[in-house]
């Protein structure tokens, strides 16, 4: 859950023993101080930089960093998370939504260049197939004797430009150049 990535990093970005002197919770050298959900005259509430928790040994409370801000406030754990989240500046609670929407926009344009791709390898494969009908025809004309200045034009135009060449002439190239017409009956 989002929830609890955010919770697992306010732990590891806030150090306890700081926001414990935010809160006037001054642990000694033997990392114990005052506590400040029971009254006492000897210290029992003890702070962990290594566990990053807190336990009182008089009145048994005890917990991680976002615990100690929701008991010391009265608020819940959310609430408190939120408000270490604003009081050091992490952001924690922002960065999900723009993180998402990297990862969509991501995603969209890998499925852009995919399309482009797939258009690219479509226009070819079918300007190969337009040039091979475009020859055919053109070896007829010549074979019959036909003028081929228009099958050259149309060859060239296709080469240098197929994607011109299509929305120009459409895809259907068969019906651009004339058929061949037979060659003439032979005589005796
Ligand atoms: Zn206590």
């Amino acid at each position: 859950m989002r929830g609890d990535n955010v919770f697992a990093e306010i732990k590891a970005a806030v150090d306890i023993a700081a926001v414990c002197r935010d809160y006037g919770i001054e642990p000694d050298r033997q990392n114990k101080a005052l506590c400040p959900f029971h009254t006492e005259k000897t210290p029992s509430f003890s702070v962990s930089r290594e566990k990053q928790r807190y336990h009182c040994f008089g009145c048994g409370e005890g917990g991680d960093v976002i615990d100690l801000v929701a008991n010391l406030e009265k608020i819940s754990p959310l609430e408190a998370a939120r408000k270490l989240d604003m009081n050091y500046g992490l952001n924690l609670f922002e960065t999900p939504k723009n993180d998402g929407k990297k990862r969509l926009g991501t995603s969209v344009l890998e499925s852009k260049k995919r399309r482009r791709k797939a258009a690219r390898t479509e226009m070819k494969t079918w300007a190969d197939g337009a040039h091979d009908d475009l020859c055919r025809k053109r070896r007829a004309l010549f074979a019959a004797g036909q003028d081929c200045a228009y099958a050259d034009f149309l060859l060239d135009s296709l080469e240098e430009d197929p994607l011109g060449f299509r929305a120009a002439y459409g895809s259907d190239v068969s019906a651009l150049l004339p058929a061949a017409p037979p060659p003439p009956p032979e005589r005796d």
